[in-house]
């Protein structure tokens, strides 16, 4: 009954309909009224608080402030005109931009007439404005009598057309939790909510929409984060459970031919201390005839990729094939051409499969895959998939990408059918315990801290766009020289096409400062043809072209130990560790190497304290502890994307304890019960139930 009620398609909720439900859909994964209900808000504003206008910065937060407009003006072209008002309280003034309903607006709104203005401060055209903001008549708000707190929605443009901006986001809720009554059910057993003083789901989730006190929206954020973390972990040590009963691994105990002639005549540089302990490390747990589950962390050139070679050595000479998957085609590719290299004096069958190998070659590789006749086989995503079988598939590399879930990877243990096959997973950016913890289970964790010898930290500096002339020279100096240079430019998904018009403005200005013949220019993004990729990438590579223009798509992994400077072009539209991975870019060969963070003047307090900790120091575990505390770990890049971490309320950053306990509760659970049969744990299948359905959801939108 209940079950059903939440499940109603969304578009039936009073207030909603069918063009509102497909927005909802498409721009929230808003598809049934528990999607509503589960969809939180990011955040609360104390209505009954005024900002001065003096006071105003743009920090990405809500303010609310008590004024007169003084007058309107229409500004822009005729065809992006847009609305200003100028509004004044006693401290000073700020500009409130509509950029569409001028019309209404201004025959809504009088000058003159006090308002209380509510919105988030902008920086616009250089100056701080609060675009849309809500306005009301100081004279109709009533004098508040509960406590002012207000949620805040997430919203889009596309819903916000709709009307559903965060108030009217919070309407349909309102709607909703009426009819709701008596349709909430418990889903976490009556012991442990007991024992933990968690109130009851109907009232949290009242309470985290329409708190009436701050004592009750605490109540509620620690009750439905504690219901979250639990239900990951139940689910997460259900499975593990699973795979300790099978825990036997493929043991690789010899290190014969493949291992000992790379090791003695291809090696090209002798391992770093920390790079043999790690390799110890590996083929300890290889020998040891239980399934590796590890972690190897390094920073952005600590040299990971060897070990990884050397990993997959050690299991051809144990008869098994290895793979190695990459988080880009451009990644693959260039592992492709350096285990080729590397392995060339040995007889060693190395294919790549990526999106765009032919079809014909695809077949091929993916016969001789399983025929055995491939013993290494490199390639994106595309590897889990059904149609990739080996004959004896003894290790997974996953080259820096820690989106992989225990889902995806309890996928590859699926193609070895006798035994899971080993897993390696190699990140640059360090992962907490309770991260690791959440997203692996109890995966083991080995350490690169020490670069390879002769490494100079890349010199990092910030700078505005009025530098660039003087930046050009610093370019040119740079080429005379011999050195080659990347210039990227940010490539965020909601605004991709705006991205692209910077790019291509970006490309054709830097064409018109570094005029051919002189100069040869490579442009390098994400919509081009793999083809056009190689080509322009091999071009860069082999030195012909002397600057790289381009998006992210070179963020992790390309390795071109020749170009010494990294121009990031709209640095603060960036998060850290996506810069300290660009800028690993550079500073990979013997040279002094230079990274320019490139801003525009104004810049919110978190883009200045990205900005400083990259000036300020090249290591990225320091790095990724300011990431953490800005952010907490739930948004380090690329976490999001895995199932498992589309936390809708809990911060593993700062939730680590409600995490502990969660999990000691879930583990007690399934001790007693791993299949959660008994009765008194049927609660609990409505939740998992729940979380499993709500996973698959998001999954259907990112
Ligand atoms: P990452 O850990 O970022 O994947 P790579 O494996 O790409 O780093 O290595 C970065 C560069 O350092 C490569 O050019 C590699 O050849 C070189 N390198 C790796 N290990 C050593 C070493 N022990 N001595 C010298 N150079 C090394
Ligand atoms: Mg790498």
């Amino acid at each position: 009954m209940s079950e059903q009620f939440l499940n109603s398609p969304i578009q039936f909720l009073k207030g909603v309909g069918p063009s509102k439900g497909t927005i909802l859909n498409k721009e929230s994964a808003i598809f049934t009224y528990r999607d509503l209900l589960l969809y939180y808000p990011f955040r609360y504003v104390d209505r009954s608080k005024f900002s001065l206008i003096k006071e105003i910065y743009s920090d990405n937060s809500y303010m609310q402030i008590k004024g007169k407009i003084t007058h309107f003006e229409s500004v822009g072209s005729p065809r992006k005109k847009r609305l200003v008002a100028q509004f004044q309280d006693n401290s000073g003034t700020i500009e409130l931009v509509w950029f569409r309903g001028a019309r209404w607006i201004t025959s809504m709104l009088k000058t003159g007439e006090e308002y209380v203005a509510f919105g988030k401060p902008n920086i616009f055209n250089g100056k701080i404005s609060i675009p849309h903001p809500d306005l009301e008549p100081v004279t109709s708000t009533k004098p508040n009598t509960s406590i002012g707190l207000q949620g805040i929605y997430p919203s889009s443009e596309k819903l916000a057309a709709k009307g559903l901006n965060s108030k009217g986001i919070s309407r349909l809720l309102k709607e909703l939790l009426i009819s709701a009554k008596g349709h909430i059910e418990e889903i976490i057993p009556a012991e442990i909510q007991k024992k933990n003083k968690l109130i009851s789901r109907d009232e949290a989730l009242l309470g985290i929409h329409f708190p009436n006190s701050e004592e009750q929206l605490k109540n509620s954020i620690y009750r439905l984060k504690f219901e979250e973390l639990f239900f990951i972990q139940i689910k997460l040590l259900k499975k593990l459970g699973v795979r300790k009963q099978k825990l036997n691994g493929l043991r690789f105990p010899k290190l014969g031919n493949y291992f000992n002639d790379f090791y003695s005549s291809s090696l090209p540089f002798s391992l770093t201390n920390a790079q043999k302990r790690v390799v110890k490390e590996i083929h300890s747990d290889l020998a040891s005839g239980s399934q590796m589950n590890r972690l190897l962390q390094g920073d952005v050139g600590s040299g990971k990729t060897i070990v990884a070679i050397l990993s997959l050595l050690i299991t051809l000479d144990n008869n098994c094939q290895g793979c190695i998957m990459a988080p880009t085609e451009i990644l693959a590719k260039q592992h492709y051409i350096s285990f080729s290299e590397l392995l060339k004096k040995q007889n060693i069958n190395i294919q790549i499969i990526t999106g765009s190998t032919k079809s014909a070659e695809r077949k091929k590789t993916l016969t001789d895959l399983a025929s055995g006749k491939v013993h290494i086989i490199i390639g994106t995503h595309s590897l889990i998939e059904d149609s990739v079988v080996f004959n004896n598939l003894g290790l997974v590399v996953i080259d820096e990408q820690h989106k992989f879930g225990v889902e995806q990877r309890s996928r590859l243990w699926r193609k070895n059918k006798t035994h899971p096959p080993h897993i390696l997973v190699m990140t640059a950016t360090p992962i907490p315990r309770t991260l690791a913890m959440t997203l692996y289970g109890d995966l083991d964790s080995s350490t690169i801290d020490e670069l390879p010898p002769g490494r100079k930290d890349v010199k990092t500096a910030h700078r505005f766009d009025s530098s660039r002339l003087k930046i050009f020279g610093f370019i040119k100096e740079q080429i005379k020289i011999g050195r080659q240079i990347y210039i990227v430019y940010p490539l965020i998904q909601e605004s991709e096409k705006l991205d692209y018009k910077d790019l291509m403005d970006g490309y054709e200005s830097i064409a018109r400062a570094f005029p051919m013949p002189s100069y040869q220019i490579s442009i390098l993004h994400g919509k081009m043809k793999s083809e056009d990729k190689d080509f322009e990438m091999n071009r860069f590579s082999q030195g012909e072209t002397h600057i790289m223009v381009a998006t992210n798509v070179i963020e992790v992994g390309v390795n071109i130990p020749n170009a010494t400077v990294m121009i990031i072009e709209s640095a603060e539209r960036f998060g850290l560790s996506q810069l300290h991975q660009l800028r690993g870019r550079v500073g990979r060969g013997a040279e002094q190497s230079y990274c320019i963070l490139m801003t525009s003047e104004k810049l919110s307090s978190d883009a200045k304290i990205r900005m400083g900790a990259l000036v300020r120091t090249n290591d990225g575990f320091e790095i990724a502890d300011v990431d953490m505390k800005l952010r907490g770990p739930g948004d380090i890049e690329g976490t999001q994307q895995s199932g498992l971490l589309n936390l809708r309320i809990a911060d593993l950053g700062t939730d680590i304890v409600i995490l502990e306990i969660a999990r000691e509760e879930a583990k007690k659970i399934l001790i007693n019960d791993p299949t959660l049969k008994s009765i008194t744990n049927t609660v609990l299948h409505i939740g998992l139930e729940e979380f499993i359905k709500e996973k698959k959801d998001w999954s259907r939108i990112s």
